[in-house]
């Protein structure tokens, strides 16, 4: 039995055992399969009901199996125009390397077909003869946790600020993030460019320190007073406050872009400066207006940085893409793209709730692998060995 076959055969077992009934309003939707090569190798599928998918789950045992965000009257007909476009539900997804962690030093590494070289961290290009390098990713606790953190602020920005956390649905991508589906009556009609704008929200496109939030044009520095504006001007404010009283001289030289002198000067009056800023005015640093200026940009600019929601653009703004099907295999890991209820999201842990194989144990051979955790037990790091796997 080769690779695919005997992979297949366990995802098969599994489905045999774990009916998968994630998506509501299923006669309306697009599906998708992939294979080995490809995640989407085939589109423009349906399925009348529940029981049909699950049907072909357990015959067909496909790696990937995505579904539409969007509803439509004819899922199946082709092209996209001749389906009947119904509206769409709104998916926010998070992954762990769109998050710049530095973890992926560690487990990260590149190979390169042409000369051989080889090395860790997330490389494009080789750093011996510069062609396009074999990325090999890994996802640890910490790629986890970060993600889990963006998902947890990005509740809170839809519930306190947009007003639209209704009928939510969160699932485990089942490799390195998580997604989130807004399914609710009042997102459904969305155009493109509304999901754009909401975007751009999230992640503070867009948002510039005079354009937002200063006045620099003045002899008196100035900017928004935090107590009367709301959401993300807010959340920034507070977060350059914060800063600014937590801050090491080192820290407010580096991300403020300023000598240690000056730097050392902002940590010893960081009372008053805050004080300040609550009345709406950006402090002189001692030296010349373009120094504070310079000063001042660069905070809001780290604060933004530290505000700005990291999504996956393209999956919130395209109305027709398909996402993973929650409750179902990821062909690469192996791992359930498990739905999670919201009360326990904060406790929910992928390399532990989301395996889905883990009774019998595997000879494999490993070229390479960082040090990972699967259920309760660690493993690795590996390089070119046999070793024993669940
Ligand atoms: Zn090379
Ligand atoms: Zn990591």
């Amino acid at each position: 039995m080769n690779e695919a076959e005997f992979l297949r055969e366990k995802f098969r077992e599994y489905y045999s055992k774990h009916a998968v009934n994630s998506v509501p309003s299923i006669e309306a939707r697009e599906f998708g399969i992939g294979d080995f090569k490809k995640k989407i190798v085939k589109r423009h599928m349906h399925f009348a009901s529940v029981s049909e998918l699950n049907e072909f789950l357990r015959k067909e045992a496909p790696l990937y199996i995505s579904y539409s965000a969007a509803y439509y009257k004819e899922p199946e007909a082709r092209p996209m125009e001749n389906k009947g476009f119904l509206g769409s539900d709104l998916v926010y997804e998070f992954d762990a390397d769109d998050l710049g962690l530095d973890c992926k030093e560690e487990h990260d590494f590149w190979y390169c077909k042409r000369c051989g070289n080889s090395g860790k961290g997330s490389v494009k290009n080789c750093s011996n003869c510069g062609s396009a390098v074999e990325q090999y990713q890994f996802v640890c606790e910490k790629c986890l946790d970060a993600t889990k953190k963006q998902m947890l602020k990005l509740i809170k920005v839809l519930d306190e600020e947009l007003g639209i956390f209704e009928q939510v649905s969160i699932n485990f991508s089942g490799n390195a993030g998580y997604h989130l589906h807004i399914r609710s009556e009042k997102v459904r009609p969305l155009s493109s460019a509304a999901r754009l704008e909401l975007v751009d929200y999230l992640t503070l496109a867009g948002f510039t320190a005079e354009a937002s939030i200063a006045d620099f044009s003045e002899k008196m520095l100035k900017c928004a007073k935090p107590q009367a504006v709301k959401g993300a001007k807010a959340r920034v404010l507070n977060r350059m406050m914060e800063f600014i009283s937590n801050a090491s001289p080192d820290e407010l030289a580096a991300f403020g872009g300023i000598r240690l002198s000056k730097a050392r000067y902002v940590h010893e009056n960081r009372a008053k400066i805050i004080e300040k800023m609550k009345q709406g005015i950006l402090d002189y640093l001692p030296g010349s207006k373009a120094i504070s200026v310079k000063f001042w940009q660069n905070l809001i600019e780290h604060a933004k940085n530290c505000e700005a929601l990291k999504l996956d653009r393209q999956t919130s703004i395209d109305i027709h893409k398909i996402v993973r099907v929650p409750d179902t295999l990821h062909g690469s890991t192996g791992l359930i793209a498990k739905t999670v209820p919201l009360e326990h999201f904060k406790e929910f842990m992928p390399l532990e709730h989301a395996v889905a194989f883990g009774s019998r144990q595997i000879k494999v051979f490993i070229n390479k692998a960082p040090k990972f955790k699967l259920g309760a037990e660690r493993f690795g790091p590996y390089e070119n060995e046999q070793a024993v796997l669940p």
